[in-house]
């Protein structure tokens, strides 16, 4: 345990079931485990972690009482159970440490989905800090909604979709956050997910270059530091964080791709399609005639059980070229020089392991950040294009970017933003020196 002046710190993640959450948690806590600090991971029984994976951690489950179907009931209800049903179990853990471990201070480091534990910590009078695993673009996108709803600005007029907001500029009012939702819902999300109380912190899983502007914009609102550590998966080696059984044969299979010539296709953990989406994605890519890895998590197109909607003869003649998974090492795909292009949702996680990799995107964003997130890849980092949802379409994005010269000149740009991705975690880097001011800010508190 880390003793710095004879004083120790025994640190409490409350990580989230989710995976986008779950792996920079985990990647978190590796990395303070090097510096010395000892490390409970909190959790939910729902999608648990595997602590095989992790044998220097405590892991503590919190019983969560959720259906087994767990997320089918809606997002927000399932937060919300997973944050009312988790709370007196944390409680009564943290006052059974407390009273046993006198030696040292605990603080607590929670998912920002896990916003129960904030409450808790306060409570307790513990410190606590907010590790944030979206982009921070998010977050003042996502603040301004009620005040555009005030202002009548929100819901958005289709007229004024392609517009920038004055407020947010690059991001144009299609790129907010919930923008397809109706607007109570949106609302309701936005006061549950609020921090009530600030942290003592902030830690967040991007990098300062990447959005140097929105973090100190945040930084004179919320008068609390703000740790900029991203991208936490290039920081330390950590053991597998998947909750699903990766396809390790795509990597064997790469090996015998040419160089830039292969597409690789996921839309997350999390993001369900209808049968229409995914069939025009299958021709697209078809239609491309380019080789491809296509993760098609089984029951993400809603009503089936895996892909068996698409005409057989369609599946044969792709299978020629590609490959179709159920979950695939993505960050191992991202790595190979095989891979060309990452048709994405855009997911925080997602970008990150694509830019870290420089390899240019295909972006197909949905909601949340995402949408703010496909802005900087095609607009502001200029390495990545907005795919429609159209056979032909996607067919000649795949080709702009695997086959054409614009694709060479974006993969040129993402190339440039890896080497200083590398700057950014090497000694001296912004993510280095953001790093040991948090192991420093953790041991002042
Ligand atoms: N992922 C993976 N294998 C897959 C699909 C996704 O390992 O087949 C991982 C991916 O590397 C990323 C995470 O799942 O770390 C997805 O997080 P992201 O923030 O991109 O999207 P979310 O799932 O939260 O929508």
């Amino acid at each position: 345990m880390a003793d710095h002046g004879g004083k120790l710190r025994r640190l409490v993640l409350v990580a989230s079931p989710l995976q986008g959450h779950m792996t920079p948690m985990l990647q978190l806590a590796t990395y303070l485990h090097s510096k010395g600090f000892s490390i409970t991971i909190a959790h939910s029984q729902f999608r648990r972690p595997d602590p095989n994976n992790h044998p220097d951690f405590i892991f503590h489950p919190l019983p969560d009482n959720l259906p087994s179907n767990g997320l089918s009931a809606g997002f927000m209800p399932f937060m919300q159970a997973l944050n009312d049903n988790c709370k007196p179990h944390l409680i009564e853990y943290l006052i059974k440490i407390m009273k046993e471990d006198k030696e040292s201070t605990v603080m607590i480091i929670h998912d920002n989905l896990m916003f129960f534990a904030g409450s808790v910590a306060k409570e307790l009078g513990l410190s606590f800090m907010m590790l944030r695993s979206s982009s921070a673009a998010f977050f003042p996108a996502a603040m301004i909604i009620p005040k555009l709803h005030q202002e009548g600005r929100f819901p958005v007029e289709d007229s004024l979709l392609q517009e920038i907001v004055p407020e947010l500029d690059p991001f144009r009012f299609k790129d907010l956050p919930f923008i397809k939702r109706p607007i109570e819902q949106t609302l309701e999300t936005l006061i549950l997910i609020t921090p009530k109380t600030p942290p003592s912190a902030f830690i967040w899983n991007t990098i300062e270059f990447l959005e140097q502007s929105v973090l100190t914009q945040i930084r004179d609102n919320y008068k609390v530091p703000i740790f900029a550590v991203g991208p936490l998966h290039k920081i330390i080696p950590t053991p597998s964080t998947s909750l699903l059984e990766a396809d390790t044969s795509c990597i064997s299979w790469l090996d015998k791709q040419e160089p830039k010539s292969v597409i690789y296709v996921s839309l997350g953990s999390l993001l369900n399609t209808d049968e229409k989406v995914s069939t025009e994605m299958a021709w697209g890519l078809a239609n491309s005639n380019q080789p491809f890895i296509w993760v098609i998590r089984p029951g993400s197109v809603n009503g089936f059980k895996w892909f068996e909607f698409l005409p057989e003869s369609l599946v044969t003649d792709m299978k020629k070229r590609g490959l179709i998974v159920k979950w695939a090492p993505q960050k191992e795909i991202l790595a190979h020089n095989s891979v060309g292009g990452f048709w994405s949702h855009c997911g925080w996680n997602s970008t990150l392991e694509s830019v870290s990799e420089g390899v240019p995107m295909l972006c197909q964003p949905w909601d949340v950040d995402q949408l703010l997130n496909a802005r900087y890849l095609s607009y502001v980092w200029k390495i990545g294009v907005e795919i429609v949802v159209e056979r032909r379409e996607i067919e000649g994005a795949i080709r702009r970017v695997l086959v054409d010269n614009e694709g060479d000149e974006m993969r040129q740009r993402a190339i440039k933003i890896q080497e200083k991705v590398k700057g950014a975690i090497s000694n001296g880097g912004c993510t280095h020196s953001s790093l040991n001011d948090l192991v420093d800010f953790i041991m002042s508190c």
